[in-house]
C-alpha cells in the first residue's frame, strides 16, 4: 500500500493562486499560474520580540519570519532604517527614512529577499521592468550575487537611475512610451529570460513586509495608528498589510494600523478602483506626473491592495501635482532630501490632518521611499 504524501506543515511557504486557490511548491520558481494570474504566498507565522536578531542591523534581524533559505542570503545592509520624529503641519509625525537604503530606495527590502530566494532555487539570469528604482536595486543585488540582469525601463526614466543600472553591469533596454509599454515589452522577453518582476514576484513582498516589523519594533512593539505610504503597484502597502497581519495573528499588536495608499492623481488606477467601490480594474487616462515612481496604469494585485486599504480602515488618497510640489518643498525645507515621488506621502498627510482623518495624538508614520540624490536635475527644475 502506498501512503499519500504528508501534508505540508502550516509554516511551510507555498505559492498560492488567488484565482484558483491552487498551491505550488516554491522549489521551482514561477511568476504566474497556468491561467496567467499572479501568485501570492501562503501567510507567514510572524515573530515575537525574542525572535529578533538584535545585533543584525538590516531587515535580516527578522530572519525567523522571512521564508527563504538563510544559506542563500544576499544582503547589502538593507532595512533597519531610522524612524525620526519631525514636525509636519503643527503635528509631530514619525518619518520613516526608507530612502537611506543601499541603492537609495525601499526597493532593496524586496530585492534582497527575492534574490536570496532566486539564488536558493538556482536562477542566474533575471529580467525586470522598472520605472527606475527597482531596476537600480536589482542591478545592485544581481552584481552582489553574481547574476546577470536584463532591465527594461521607460526612455523617460531619470538619467541618474539609468546610469545606476548600467554602471553596475545590467543590460538595460530603454522603451519609448508609458510605464505600461515597458511592462508589455517585458512580458514578451519573459519567454526567454525568467521574469523576476518586483510587481509580480511574491517574494518581493516577503521582503517589504519587514517595514511593518520595523515600525512595530521602533514604536516600542506597539505599531503606529496609521501609516501613509506612496503607492504605485502596492508592494509597500501589501508588505505593511501582510506584516501587520502576521503580528496580529501572533498577538504582538492589538489592532491593525490604518494604511493610507497615496497615488498621484495624474495616474491613479487604485484611486479609480477605490472610488468605484469595487475591486476590479477601471480604465484610466494617465497623464505625466513628477511622482514617476508611482505612475502605474494597470497594477497587478488590485484586489489585494483594496483588501489592505479597506481591511485596515485606511483609504486611497490621490494628490495633485501642486500638492506634491508643496510637500516636496516642505520635505526639502526640513532637510529631508527625497525624490518627488516620496513627497506624495507628505501631500496626503497634509490632507488627512486637515480633514481630521488623522487625529491629534495619534502616532502616524510617513514613509519616504526614495532618495533625492538620483533626481537632482528634476528637483532643481521643480524647486529651483
Ligand atoms: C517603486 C516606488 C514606489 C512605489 O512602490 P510600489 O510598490 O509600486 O507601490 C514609491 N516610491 C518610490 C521612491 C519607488 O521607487
Amino acid at each position: 500500500m502506498t501512503s499519500a504524501p504528508a501534508a505540508p506543515a502550516a509554516s511551510d511557504v507555498q505559492y498560492i493562486s488567488p484565482v484558483t486557490g491552487q498551491r505550488f511548491a516554491v522549489d521551482t520558481p514561477m511568476w504566474r499560474d497556468q491561467g496567467g494570474s499572479h501568485l501570492n504566498l501562503t501567510l507567514g507565522h510572524g515573530l515575537a520580540p525574542a525572535d529578533i536578531v538584535g545585533h543584525e542591523r538590516s531587515l535580516w534581524r527578522y530572519a525567523s519570519a522571512i521564508r527563504v533559505d538563510a544559506k542563500s542570503r544576499i544582503s547589502l545592509g538593507e532595512g533597519w532604517t531610522p524612524l525620526v520624529a519631525r514636525p509636519w503641519d503643527g503635528r509631530e509625525v514619525q518619518v520613516k527614512l526608507e530612502y537611506l537604503a543601499p541603492t537609495g530606495s525601499f526597493k532593496d527590502r524586496g530585492t534582497s529577499v527575492l534574490f536570496s530566494y532566486l539564488r536558493s532555487v538556482g536562477v542566474k539570469h533575471i529580467l525586470e521592468d522598472s520605472s527606475g528604482n527597482a531596476g537600480a536595486s536589482m542591478a545592485a543585488y544581481a552584481a552582489a550575487a553574481g547574476m546577470k540582469a536584463r532591465i527594461l525601463a521607460p526612455a523617460s526614466a531619470p538619467a541618474g537611475k539609468i546610469s545606476q543600472m548600467t554602471a553596475m553591469g545590467a543590460d538595460v533596454g530603454l522603451i519609448p512610451g508609458d510605464r505600461q509599454a515597458v511592462a508589455d515589452m517585458a512580458l514578451r522577453e519573459a519567454e526567454k529570460i525568467f521574469y523576476t518582476s518586483h510587481n509580480w514576484q511574491p517574494f518581493f513582498i516577503e521582503g517589504t513586509k519587514t517595514l511593518a516589523f520595523e515600525l512595530w519594533e521602533q514604536t516600542g512593539f506597539r505599531g503606529p495608528d496609521a501609516v501613509v505610504v506612496p503607492c504605485g503597484y502596492g508592494s509597500n502597502v501589501l508588505g505593511l498589510w501582510i506584516g501587520f497581519n502576521e503580528l496580529l495573528a501572533r498577538g504582538q499588536i492589538s489592532r491593525m494600523p490604518r494604511i493610507y495608499a497615496v497615488q498621484a492623481a495624474a495616474s491613479a488606477p487604485f484611486h479609480a478602483v477605490w472610488e468605484s467601490g469595487g475591486d476590479q480594474w477601471v480604465p484610466i487616462k494617465p497623464s505625466p506626473t513628477m511622482a514617476d515612481g508611482i505612475a502605474s496604469v494597470k497594477p497587478v494585485r488590485i484586489r489585494e491592495v483594496m483588501e489592505a486599504v479597506r481591511g485596515s480602515k485606511g483609504a486611497v488618497v490621490a494628490v495633485s501635482e501642486d500638492e506634491i510640489l508643496k510637500s516636496l518643498r516642505q520635505c526639502l525645507g526640513q532637510g529631508l532630501f527625497v525624490e518627488p515621488t516620496s513627497a506624495s506621502s507628505g501631500a496626503a498627510l497634509t490632507r488627512l490632518i486637515s480633514s481630521g482623518d488623522i487625529a491629534a495624538g495619534e502616532t502616524v508614520a510617513m514613509v519616504l521611499t526614495g532618495s533625492g540624490l538620483k533626481a537632482t536635475d528634476k528637483i532643481a527644475s521643480l524647486v529651483g
